[in-house]
């Protein structure tokens, strides 16, 4: 057992929107939920914070993210004004700022705050974990690492500065359709000025660019823009599930070469081919975390190595179990995925770089003072 790290969570989505207490237990969530249809994963959320801590998901990247709506198609909702998104993810720092009072989380936003939560992590459960102890790993802060998911939210470009001041360390230009800054999943189009103008804010802060929804012009305009950091916070293998959603083999070659990190997803419809949102089911596809391996391996395969995958679950994304591998509950399974990589050969080493250790290493590069 080891420490595991999310690369994608929606965690402050799902405190508002969803209006999840997520300090309560997943049974006490989908409780509280019996009976509402409001949500398409109403009653099945598979999210919450004493969850993560029951698999030791000791740290993840969690977002901002709030639309403008462009008429276009979109399962996320979108505000009709980038005044109205940026209120959103004022409100959604605010709950993360009243966990971090609580004790619940602890932002990271650089490498002494990663160290400093590793050590107590570590020192804490993992390896040496006795009957005690794990009384301790229950009331230990999750670490969260802030990303805006879709820059909408974001006024101007120069508001990019208020943000990292902020603590906002990663960054994903567009999301659904087309965005103010950039065209994103289901859209196509190269950056419009406004979007150069911001990437050009992404290098210039330090921040983490993060590749996943761009669409194809957009993600290669982007690795030509940018020369820092990037990863791909939760994104799968466009060779086993054709849509441009996922990265073809060239881009991830790409993402690979720039020394990334990409975060595998979880939602069913990103595992399995032909998945049609609220029709297909796990149970008719078939769907299980072993499709989930498939994608991390595929990568693994495409680099020669194992150190540039790790976990993007995108479990609390607007989707539960009706959406998720059938052997999956809640996000606590994601323990099972160590021996699902060992039974195909990976090392105990590779596995733990898969879980965390990749991140971890992207991170320290990435804050090199
Ligand atoms: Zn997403």
């Amino acid at each position: 057992m080891s420490l595991i790290f999310d690369a994608h969570l929606d965690l402050a989505m799902n405190a508002i929107e969803w209006n999840r207490d997520l300090t309560k237990s997943i049974a006490e969530l989908r409780r509280r939920e019996a009976g509402k249809t409001d949500k398409a994963d109403r009653g099945r959320g598979t999210v919450s914070l004493p969850e993560m801590r029951r698999a030791d998901i000791g740290l993840c990247v969690a977002t901002q993210i709030a639309r403008v709506d462009h008429d276009a198609w979109s399962p996320v909702f979108g505000w009709r004004s980038q005044a109205q998104a940026y209120a959103m993810t004022q409100g959604q720092l605010a709950w993360y700022r009243a966990m971090e009072e609580a004790g619940e989380m602890v932002m990271i936003r650089d490498a002494a705050g990663l160290e400093k939560h590793l050590e107590m992590w570590d020192g804490t459960n993992i390896e040496h974990r006795t009957s005690n102890t794990q009384h301790r790993t229950e009331q230990l802060p999750v670490g969260y690492i802030l990303s805006l998911e879709g820059a909408d939210s974001l006024l101007t470009p120069q508001h990019l500065e208020r943000a990292w001041e902020l603590g906002l360390r990663a960054i994903g230009p567009a999301h659904y359709g087309p965005g103010v800054y950039a065209f994103g999943t289901d859209a196509s189009g190269g950056f419009p000025p406004r979007g150069k103008e911001l990437v050009r804010e992404i290098t210039r802060l330090g921040l983490i660019l993060d590749v996943t929804h761009l669409c194809d012009e957009c993600f290669w305009e982007a690795l030509e823009l940018h020369d820092g950091p990037l990863w791909a916070s939760h994104q799968n293998c466009r060779a086993l599930v054709p849509h441009m959603r996922q990265f073809s083999d060239e881009q991830l070659h790409a993402l690979i070469a720039r020394g990334a990190v990409i975060g595998c997803a979880l939602d069913a419809w990103m595992l399995v081919p032909g998945w049609v949102r609220g029709t297909t089911t796990p149970q008719s596809s078939g769907v299980m975390l072993s499709h989930f391996a498939d994608h991390i391996d595929r990568i693994c395969q495409l680099a020669g190595d194992a150190h540039h995958v790790g976990i993007g679950s995108d479990l609390d994304g607007a989707f539960g179990t009706e959406q998720t591998p059938q052997d999956l509950d809640t996000i606590a399974d994601l323990e099972k995925l160590p021996a699902l990589l060992a039974a195909r050969g990976y090392s105990r080493e590779d596995i733990a770089g898969i879980q965390s250790g990749n991140f971890i290493r992207f991170l320290r590069g990435a804050w090199r003072s």
